[in-house]
């Protein structure tokens, strides 16, 4: 299997060099030349087949030889060691929990997935590689708990001060080994362009050898298709039949691009529904067949706090570039808080079910196309757990949640960070580490 850029279809990549390099040497992401049916018998018993089955049937084509058989089934065992169970809140919707990793959020699969394969890559040609992450709160914490104690990586989480939840800081800062975080006076912007900025620095360049670990990185972006086979075959095993539509709760859209793809390998999925907060850049795409970026709005799901969602361009690509094609099979709604705060209060007032701020946006999305199409079944993802956003939870809800091993397990560890204000600091204390 090869890659292409999505700039320029003449620069290709193999499955290896795609995920050392991140994004394409033109800043292009990543697509793969294709994306074919999986076998007839594959789909017809996808009911009886075990996680890691899924998972290694999956990506096999798309690794196309780059990790061996058996090394592959590892990868993903090891991946996808825990579950995703489909909770049903009524006949016909359900909701996918994607929470039960090691940081209680979706981006744990990607995250552990991506480490594994470069870990495997460093066996064959040694050369340390360092991941470079910016973060606003979820990504870092994955990265970092996926790629811990995996020889010949190191990752440098960048955060910006005072703006991640208290949870999150300690996820990304009491992990030592092989895992730095960098915590930056400034946003989450200024972050991102510190990253941007080493990518692009020869001096470092020479003295490091870089990648990016956000869902860019088709190592991480791909394995996420996982989640709509795994969702599919629990409705199967309740005797499902029927139309299928996922409403995902979206920022960059990588997850749900995932989930299209899934649909590409024949997994019968009838609609997709890419739920967002005011971030509403595709809402407004789907309406006006204009792409008009706006700078991101901070919101109480702050994980979707994305004003130029970088995968649109693949979703587009998996629809040909065509409008007329997209729309058929894909909508996309917006949600400000308050509406998000209401659906919080009717998930739990009416299926006694506590979700967080971003599944409830999911949620919310799955209502609105089910008005139009009551005969659909529909199943929304639940991206984080919700004592990842407990503040919001707590106080929308008036409950108080109780921690979950996971968590309990980084509360009173001691944390561990480097504080740094510009792209000159970071810099000096990458060459300084460097030598
Ligand atoms: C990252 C994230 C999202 C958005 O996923 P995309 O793939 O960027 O669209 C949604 N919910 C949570 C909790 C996240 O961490």
């Amino acid at each position: 299997m090869k890659y292409y850029s999505l700039t320029n279809n003449q620069n290709t990549a193999t499955f290896s060099e795609a995920v050392i390099q991140g994004l394409a040497p033109d800043r292009g992401l990543y697509f793969p030349e294709k994306t074919a049916r999986l076998s007839d018998d594959f789909l017809a018993n996808l009911a009886t087949k075990s996680a890691t089955e899924i998972g290694f049937e999956v990506m096999k084509p798309f690794v196309g030889g780059s990790i061996p058989d058996d090394r592959l089934q590892q990868i993903v065992a090891d991946t996808l060691c825990f579950d995703f169970p489909l909770v049903k809140l009524d006949d016909n919707i359900s909701t996918l929990e994607l929470f039960h990793g090691p940081t209680m959020a979706f981006k744990d699969v990607g995250g552990r997935f991506m480490a594994r394969c470069i870990g495997y890559f460093n066996e064959q040609s040694p050369k340390k590689v360092t991941v470079l992450v910016a973060t606003s709160g979820d990504t870092g914490g994955a990265v970092a708990s996926g790629f811990l104690g995996i020889e010949g990586t190191e990752v440098i989480i960048l955060y910006p001060k005072g703006k991640v939840s208290t949870i999150q800081e300690l996820q990304l800062t009491t992990n030592g080994n092989n895992i730095k975080a960098i915590e930056v006076d400034g946003v989450f912007d200024d972050c991102q362009e510190m990253v941007k900025s080493a990518f692009l620095d020869t001096e470092l360049n020479s003295a490091y050898n870089l990648t990016s670990a956000n869902s860019i990185n088709v190592a991480r972006w791909l394995p996420q298709s996982f989640y709509f086979f795994f969702a599919y075959q629990q409705l199967l095993r309740q005797g499902f039949e029927g139309k299928l539509a996922f409403s995902v709760p979206s920022g960059n859209f990588g997850n749900i691009c995932a989930g299209i793809v899934a649909n590409r390998l024949g997994l019968p999925v009838d609609h997709f529904i890419a739920s967002t907060n005011v971030n509403d850049t595709v809402p407004r795409y789907l309406q006006t067949q204009q792409y008009n970026p706006n700078p991101s709005k901070q919101t109480i799901s702050n994980a979707m706090d994305v004003g130029n969602p970088s995968n649109f361009i693949r979703i587009q690509s998996l629809f040909n570039n065509d409008f007329d094609t997209l729309k058929k099979h894909f909508s996309s709604y917006a949600f400000d808080d308050s509406a998000t705060r209401e659906a919080l209060t009717a998930l739990h007032k009416t299926y006694d079910y506590v979700a967080d701020p971003h599944g409830a946006v999911g949620y919310l999305g799955l209502q609105k196309y089910m008005k139009k199409h009551p005969e659909a079944q529909g199943v929304f993802l639940e991206t984080a757990h919700p004592i990842k956003f407990r503040n919001v939870v707590e106080e929308t809800l008036g409950v108080t949640l109780d921690i979950p091993e996971q968590i309990q397990h980084v509360l009173g560890k001691k944390q561990e960070k480097t504080a740094l204000k510009d792209y000159a600091a970071f810099k000096e204390y990458l060459l300084a580490q460097a030598t």
